[in-house]
């Protein structure tokens, strides 16, 4: 039986309605900015797979550091005992992190990165003495699919059935030179009205939210109004770190640094699952007592696991490399290229661009959860290009490696598709 039958037999596929789309397409090798498929038509991932695979599918560097460690230490409990690799990435995140962060904590995900942001910022205020229950997050964000980070997450597709269960949430609306005075006097009357522990926020660019983009200035304004308030700023980089924005984490544009900042995605380079929650001094500070009651009681089984450390250092190092910094470079000087060159087509209504992510919306009529959008992506798969448009939105998130002919490649079937409508 070939895969895609067997595939059907047992599985269960994340964001899948099963009864329209049965079909999964399976990907048999990946190597670069590659994949292929299981009849061997290869595809560009424009998107490095959800933007895990930022240095490329299969990377060789990484795959010597993770076979070195395979041999040497697998997996030990991290609650009471420590490794090098743990020890070293610490090192090597604080060194890239803004400079007011201090301390690491690991988790499995991105959801849960941020699980533990939230439940840093309220057991925070409650070691302090003080019940601060009420979280402020921006309209449409996304910040993952377990409850604390569901809460969090106002794209209400993914959360009908749950919302009874929620974490106490008021939003705002992400700001823009119009709206920016009445954003800043709801926040305020928020922060009157309740007893608000944490802002959460996608720092510059919402990523499942069509790779909506806003300005720093405007969230520096924000953030300055919450430290005054003594409410915890958690930035979710778990999209924007690692150099996707052109410097290494969006927080590196805004003036006013998050106290507790989530990572995952591409901090394991597409390897394995893994994701930290890094904070500052104050925050740890917080849970130190002499009894045990006022310590941070959450653990994953696998925290901190030695072989996804060395991924993650790997991945680092290949970060600060020089060849990565100047293809980063270069994607953001292509993408500007591609932008003059298309923003005034007719089918584009507007585009957008921060650093490696480039988005346009399409002007023509359709649903964003509609079948046009299958449409499209059909119309780039047949092509060999692996795109996943977001509704209207078609956005490229290409892994650093790729060669200015495969990212003329997806340019030109932009273009194509622009000019079929
Ligand atoms: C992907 C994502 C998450 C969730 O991460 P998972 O690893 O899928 O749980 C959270 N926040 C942002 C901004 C993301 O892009």
């Amino acid at each position: 039986m070939n895969l895609g039958k067997r595939d059907k037999k047992h599985l269960w596929h994340p964001l899948t309605q099963h009864k329209i789309h049965p079909d999964a397409l399976p990907i048999v090798k990946a190597e670069g900015a590659l994949l292929y498929d299981d009849k061997g038509k290869e595809y560009i991932d424009g998107i490095a797979s959800w933007y895990t695979a930022m240095y490329g599918h299969c990377n060789p560097y990484i795959i010597e550091k993770v076979s070195d460690q395979m041999r040497q230490l697998d997996q030990i409990v991290f609650a009471g005992f420590t490794h090098e690799p743990a020890i070293r990435l610490s090192e090597e995140l604080i060194s890239i992190l803004p400079d007011n962060q201090e301390k690491i904590f690991f988790s499995d995900n991105g959801s849960t990165a941020n699980e533990v942001g939230i439940k840093m910022a309220l057991q925070y205020h409650f070691n302090k003495g003080e019940k601060r229950n009420t979280i402020i997050a921006f309209e449409d964000g996304f910040h993952g699919d377990t409850f604390g980070a569901m809460s969090a997450s106002g794209l209400s597709v993914y959360n009908g059935p749950f919302e009874d269960f929620f974490i106490d949430v008021q939003r705002i609306p992400i700001p823009n030179p119009e709206n920016i005075e009445q954003v800043l006097d709801q926040l305020r009357g928020i922060i009157d009205a309740n007893k608000v522990s944490a802002f959460i926020y996608e720092p510059l660019v919402q990523g499942a939210n069509c790779m909506r983009m806003f300005e720093a200035q405007y969230l520096d304004q924000i953030l300055r109004i919450c430290k005054a308030n003594r409410i915890i700023t958690i930035a979710d980089e778990v999209m924007t770190g690692f150099g996707k924005t052109g410097k290494n984490f969006a927080s590196d544009y805004i003036a006013t640094k998050p106290d507790i900042i989530s990572m995952s995605k591409a901090l394991t380079a597409g390897f394995v699952p893994m994701a930290v929650t890094s904070c500052t001094q104050d925050i740890y500070d917080a849970f130190l007592d002499d009894s045990v009651g006022k310590a941070f009681f959450h653990a994953h089984t696998y925290s901190a696991n030695p072989i996804a450390c060395s991924v993650a250092i790997a991945g680092i190092e290949l970060l600060k490399s020089k060849t990565i910094q100047d293809t980063i470079h270069r994607i953001i000087q292509s993408h500007k290229d591609f932008d003059t060159k298309i923003k005034d087509h007719p089918k584009v209504a507007t585009t957008r661009q921060k650093g490696v992510i480039y988005a346009l919306d399409l002007n023509i009529e359709m649903d964003r959860y509609g079948t046009k959008r299958y449409e499209i992506f059909d119309h780039f798969m047949k092509r060999g290009v692996c795109l996943r448009p977001l509704g209207k939105t078609i956005y490229i998130l290409p892994p650093y490696v790729i060669t200015k002919e495969q990212l003329s490649k997806v340019y030109n079937t932009i273009i194509d598709l622009l000019d079929s409508f």
